[in-house]
């Protein structure tokens, strides 16, 4: 019941000693149900600053993953579409979005992109963060509206490649999101360097 699956957002708001969630992105990822595909804190706050949420707006979250991404852009008020081919991975974001009480706003929709995006109202943004070929981009380009905005995060050098060439040719902006934490080194401490993020956002 809602009682478990909001256990682990009510521990994390304890653990935090704070009297309620924040109202900016980047929550923690342990107030997430997830399997260790999840964009994690830092980038999922960047992620979300570049989809840019209005209230009422539509999101496409493609390779959803955890939904955490969804999640925080309905918490922004929107509605979105957390599009995941794997069933074990869709049920982990139903369970966060009954937690953070946005089910009513967050469609979990359990099939492989593009063929899940057909019958999709059409969205003000469009974020991609996992299957983002060429194919995939291709798609996109030629079905979302005028206006609508594209963030494509790469950590493969493949995915990589493709944004270096796709901002070459459609525009928009490239960030490479670099981000180190402090870890013990012995008696001293040292900085651990996380996988470079490569985003593209870009306005069709
Ligand atoms: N942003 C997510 C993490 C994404 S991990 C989060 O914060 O939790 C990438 C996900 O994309 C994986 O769960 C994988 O199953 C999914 N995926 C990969 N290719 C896909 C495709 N073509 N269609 C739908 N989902 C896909």
């Amino acid at each position: 019941d809602l009682a478990d699956v909001a256990a682990p957002v009510a521990m994390a708001i304890v653990a935090a000693g704070a009297a309620g969630l924040p109202r900016t992105p980047g929550l923690p990822d342990e107030v997430f149900v997830h399997d260790g595909q999840i964009t994690k804190s830092p980038i999922r706050a960047l992620t979300l600053s570049a989809l840019a949420p209005r209230p009422g707006e539509t999101l496409w979250d493609i390779g959803a993953g955890s939904g955490s991404i969804s999640v925080e852009w309905c918490l922004a008020g929107g509605n979105a579409f957390a599009i995941e081919a794997r069933a074990d991975r869709a049920e982990n974001i139903r369970s966060n979005a009954a937690a953070f009480g946005v089910a009513h706003r967050l469609t979990v929709v359990t099939q492989e992109a593009p063929a899940a995006l057909e019958k999709l109202p059409s969205p003000d943004a469009v974020f991609v963060g996992g299957g983002g070929g060429q194919s995939l981009i291709d798609t996109l380009w030629s079905t979302i509206p005028a206006g609508s905005r594209l963030v494509v995060n790469a950590v493969t050098l493949e995915t990589e490649a493709l944004l270096l060439l796709e901002q070459k040719r459609r525009g928009g902006d490239l960030l490479r999101i670099e981000l180190s934490r402090e870890t013990p080194l012995g008696k001293m401490r040292s900085w651990v360097p996380s996988r470079p993020v490569v985003q593209w956002n870009v306005v069709r």
